[in-house]
């Protein structure tokens, strides 16, 4: 090692960039991860993933004892919502996780500097005013809010995502700009808790990047559960006086405009990927037009040493992408072979019920030829019946010649534990037989999907 003071740097601590740590640390690597925040985590457990969950399900609770959903199975109450209650659980789940992969850098010996890491050299970071030397650097900066032109983002009345998991109290209207995972899920959580919540969304569908009968069912889904939606409807402005603001409407197509009022407003229109400050002009690494880091099947960057994994790279931004990537760069850098199949990664919504999918999307698979489609409602199935959760389905989309499974897309309450079935069939090149003759456990949620592979072939039983 000579002169260097690490095999590995790492900059940033996300699911990406802890589990990257974790990897080259049990690989025999000197490990050290850079991280500019308090705690330990990035975005995904200390204000994404983690405590956007926490408020789901708490928010779940409420909903069930107002909605008259426990009532309806024999359990009468009458719900008050505490709120400062709620909001500390959420904290304290995200407290036990970060202070988690505190314990687990230093079990594995992984050195944790403290401040913003900036590229001096390709070899050679600046964090905190000293320099740290390392053979290979990772890149694994994550996201940050995307912001809307011309709006600011005061954390009072118009929030972004980490505003709106804090809200003190529940807003009387809430408007969500964007359609998208961010802008159901929180919006969910407030209108569960009270709230007349509102989404603004600029494409005709919710959910881009889904299937597209998964979107349409969404809209009927959320719609039923009292939110009001303005699809195919951009938002061109936003003014706060005292503690009211006022959106500026208008629609995608073109046309007039018009008001809405809200007393919140969650601006939810993407993420885009931290390079500012990074030094990477240093380094000579630009960009991509999107702000991304490009890299190679490896992850690579075009500097030699350099890597780069997570949401700072092309690809979904999602937590488990960045760890599957965090894991195969370590194993890269000890020279082992990591690879991360992109083409199986799933995406869950977490709301009620959950919304997942992996692989293709009908339309994509049909450009690529034949295939074959079963599907199998969710009011079908017996468990799902049980339990009252009638809203809906598996979809299995199969190459019609090959009978090989391309994409799995799943409306349950619990859609995100049922997908990862998909994944693992998917992984090992199922064919919808494969499912269909697999025994599933009953009565199971997951039986859909074995029914939904039966009806590629036209043969489910229960419908
Ligand atoms: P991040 O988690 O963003 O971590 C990057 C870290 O790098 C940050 O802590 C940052 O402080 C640090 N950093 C940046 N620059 C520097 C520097 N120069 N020096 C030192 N440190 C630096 N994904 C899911 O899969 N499931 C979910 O349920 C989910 N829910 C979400 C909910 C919300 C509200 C949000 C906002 C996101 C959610 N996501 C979810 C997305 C998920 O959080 C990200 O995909 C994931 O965190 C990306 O991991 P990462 O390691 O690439 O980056
Ligand atoms: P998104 O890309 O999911 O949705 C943003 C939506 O805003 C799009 O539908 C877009 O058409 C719409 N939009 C853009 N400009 C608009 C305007 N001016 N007016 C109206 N609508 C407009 O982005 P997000 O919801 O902010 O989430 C960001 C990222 O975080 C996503 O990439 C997602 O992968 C990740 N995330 C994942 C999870 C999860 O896995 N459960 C949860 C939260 C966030």
């Amino acid at each position: 090692m000579a002169d260097y003071d690490y095999d590995v740097l790492i900059i940033g601590s996300g699911p990406g960039g802890y589990v990257a740590a974790i990897r080259a640390a049990q690989l025999g690597l000197k490990t050290a991860c850079v991280e500019g925040r308090e705690t330990l985590g990035g975005t995904c457990l200390n204000v994404g993933c983690i405590p956007s969950k926490a408020m789901l399900h708490a928010s779940e609770y409420f909903d069930a004892a107002a909605n008259g959903t426990m009532a309806m199975m024999g359990v009468e109450v009458t719900p008050k919502l505490n709120l400062p209650a709620m909001h500390a659980q959420r904290l304290d789940a995200v407290k036990q996780l970060t202070g988690g992969i505190a314990f687990l850098f230093k079990k594995n010996k992984v050195d944790w500097l403290k401040g913003y890491a900036k590229f001096t050299s390709a070899d050679t970071v600046e964090v905190a005013g000293k320099s740290f030397r390392a053979k290979n650097i990772v890149i694994a900066t994550g996201s940050s809010v995307t912001p809307l032109p011309g709006v600011t983002v005061d954390q009072k009345v118009v929030v972004d995502s980490t505003g709106a998991l804090e809200l003190p109290k529940v807003p009387k209207r809430m408007v969500v700009i964007g359609g998208g995972v961010i802008g159901l899920e929180l919006g969910s959580v407030w209108r569960r808790l009270g709230a007349e919540v509102i989404v603004v969304e600029f494409l005709d569908q919710l959910l881009p990047g889904m299937d597209m009968d998964v979107r349409k069912e969404a809209a009927k889904i959320f719609k039923k559960q009292g939110m009001a939606l303005r699809l195919g409807t951009k938002v061109t402005g936003v003014t706060v006086k005292g503690s009211k603001a006022t959106l500026t409407l208008e629609p995608a197509a073109g046309g007039a405009s018009e008001t809405l009022e809200a007393d919140c407003v969650l601006v939810s229109i993407g993420r885009r990927p931290n390079t500012e400050g990074l030094g990477l002009d240093a380094i000579g690494l630009a960009p991509n037009a999107r702000g991304q880091i490009e890299t190679d099947h490896d992850l690579r960057t075009s500097v030699p040493g350099v890597w780069a994994i997570g949401d700072v790279i092309p690809g979904p931004m999602l937590a488990h992408k960045a760890e599957d990537e965090g894991i195969a760069v370590a194993e890269n850098i000890a020279g082992l072979t990591g690879i991360v199949n992109h083409a199986v990664i799933p995406g869950v919504v977490y709301t009620w019920p959950e919304f997942a999918g992996v692989g293709l999307t009908e339309d994509q698979a049909k450009e690529l030829g034949e295939i074959k489609v079963g599907k199998f409602p969710m009011l079908a199935n017996s468990r799902a019946k049980t339990n009252h959760e009638p809203d809906g389905f598996v979809k299995i989309i199969a190459d019609a010649k090959t009978d090989r499974v391309l994409g799995v897309w799943c409306i349950a309450s619990v859609a995100g534990t049922m997908i990862a079935e998909a994944c693992i069939a998917m992984e090992f090149g199922a064919t919808s037989e494969d499912i269909a003759y697999t025994s599933h456990a009953h009565p199971t949620h997951s039986e859909a999907i074995k029914e939904a592979a039966m009806a590629v072939t036209g043969k489910p039983i229960h419908i």
